[in-house]
């Protein structure tokens, strides 16, 4: 999980400082962002109950995690949320949103690591995707990125991932390189979140994957997020000066107490 948060603080300073050079520096003005506020509800809706569902049980579900995401919310109001997000957040009777953006993506990552079984881990995405994306531009995204991950945990290699992606979800045939020529930001899913998972694809460790993120100079923050969840999974390893770079970021938070006691749970 940290890997996702990781790559949310190295990006959060080239949200707005877009960049397309692979050799960027790390901000000394990185932070957190909504993503980690957002990994760290998620995690803390699973702690809190972890138990399986039937279809029939995916709205009861997205309700425990509506409620996550506004108590989290309320701790970290500046931590960069959309408006739409926000005004959501603050109305406690809000209808379900049908957001298109990359925000259901950006916070799947525990819901792999406590899921193993690939139905009620859809399931589980599915729920947490329904009050604030409940639109199937987004929940594809969230599908996707779960699923990369899960192939990664189960030690699937990258053209393995890439088939799957490619068959079930979006067309990668688009080499990074091509893609960074003319990206810009757009936090839409169907835009963001593809090149965000072919960032993990031509990335040969988990560094080079959250470089490749972050100079697509897009929703940087956000794309290192997704291509960094996928890249930990993948590689099992974050070097020790990005870790080290991140911690002092995030000493005495809620969200680095709820991450560690999920990831002792079921990291
Ligand atoms: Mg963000």
């Amino acid at each position: 999980m940290f890997g996702a948060i990781y790559g949310d603080i190295i990006g959060s300073y080239y949200e707005n400082h877009c960049t397309n050079n692979y050799g960027f520096l790390f901000a000394k003005d990185s932070s957190f962002t909504d993503d980690s506020v957002m990994i760290a509800a998620v995690c803390s809706t699973i702690l809190n109950d972890p138990s399986e569902i039937g279809i029939l049980g995916i709205r009861a579900r997205s309700r425990q995690f509506a409620s996550r995401y506004r108590q989290f919310y309320s701790q970290y109001p500046d931590a960069g949320f959309g408006k739409m997000f926000s005004e959501w957040a603050k109305d406690p009777y809000a209808k379900n949103n049908r957001s298109y953006a990359n925000g259901a993506a950006m916070r799947v990552m525990p819901i792999v690591y406590a899921y193993s079984e690939w139905n009620q881990m859809m399931r589980q995405v599915e729920a947490s995707c329904l009050p604030t994306h409940n639109s199937r531009e987004a929940k594809t995204a969230a599908y996707a990125v779960a699923a990369a991950i899960r192939m990664a945990l189960d030690g699937k290699n990258k053209a393995e991932i890439r088939k799957y992606i490619q068959d079930k979800y979006y067309g990668l045939s688009q080499p990074l390189e091509q893609i960074r020529a003319t990206h810009v930001f757009d936090s839409r899913a169907s835009y963001s979140v593809p090149p965000a998972i072919t960032a993990f694809l031509e990335s040969h460790d988990y560094e080079s994957a959250i470089r490749n993120a972050v100079s697509l100079g897009g929703d940087a923050d956000t794309q290192a997020c997704i291509a960094g969840g996928i890249a930990e999974a993948y590689y099992h390893e974050i070097p020790n000066h990005i870790k080290e770079f991140c911690d002092k970021k995030l000493s005495m938070t809620t969200i680095k107490t709820v991450v560690k006691q999920f990831e002792e749970k079921y990291g």
